[in-house]
């Protein structure tokens, strides 16, 4: 963090049928200067395991708030910036202090980020955990849960819970095309998504027989991997 080597790219996220950019995920990359540009993959669970991912979802965040105060000097269409919160630094006390002092110091405009958290974040929901979201919600963010499918994915959440996207995890969308339990689990991901009036985005979306096939389940957003 303090060499500059962690770095963010930018994701787009598409509407169909029209390939409207409609906001960006935020995805962190660190470039070591021996050992190239190393994957989150790689590097998160070990943050997570040394207790550094706090230090570098701050980083991550502070920079995505920086770059989209940025993007409006330089008069660009506004896009929501997606961020990735891990589950520890979700559940650690203090996480709405952090966040709002991120805000404060950047003055960046939370309506325009979705926090992005996985199951894991919200497992057994509380009255902390659904007091946070609420209190995110009421500060602007959009709150989305990344990597649907893949935890334990309680639809109690679902109900009680102030999400408004989710995200279908790409290990379902890489072979919708050709397996059926896939096509299956996609289908009815969206067809929750709809009947609960939240929105659904499919993850790792590569090429357009993919997104001819999500387009025509009924999900009209979507991004790479
Ligand atoms: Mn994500």
């Amino acid at each position: 963090i303090e060499r500059g080597e962690l770095i963010l790219e930018y994701q787009p996220q598409w509407e169909m049928p029209e390939q409207r950019l409609i906001g960006v995920e935020a995805l962190v990359r660190w470039e070591h200067p021996e050992r190239g540009r190393i994957n989150p993959i790689e590097f998160i669970p070990v943050a997570e395991e040394s207790g550094l991912i706090h230090a570098i979802g701050d980083h991550v965040l502070r920079t995505a708030c920086r770059q989209q105060v940025a993007w409006q000097a330089a008069g660009l269409q506004p896009v929501t910036i997606a961020v990735n919160i891990s589950a520890l630094q979700f559940r650690r006390q203090g996480f709405l202090e952090r966040v709002s002092r991120i805000i404060d110091e950047t003055g960046a405009d939370p309506t325009g980020l979705d926090l992005e958290l996985t199951e894991s974040a919200l497992m057994q929901p509380g009255p902390e955990i659904e007091a946070q979201l609420a209190s995110l919600r009421g500060m602007g963010f959009g709150l989305a849960l990344d990597d649907f499918g893949t935890g334990y994915s309680s639809l109690t959440y679902l109900k009680r819970l102030p999400v408004a996207l989710l995200k279908i995890d790409q290990s379902f969308v890489r072979d919708v095309l050709s397996d059926p339990n896939d096509a299956a689990i996609v289908h009815t991901i969206i067809g929750l998504s709809r009947s609960l009036g939240l929105d659904v985005i499919a993850e790792g979306v590569e090429t357009e027989e993919q997104r001819i096939s999500l387009g025509e389940a009924g999900c009209d957003l979507y991004q790479g991997y």
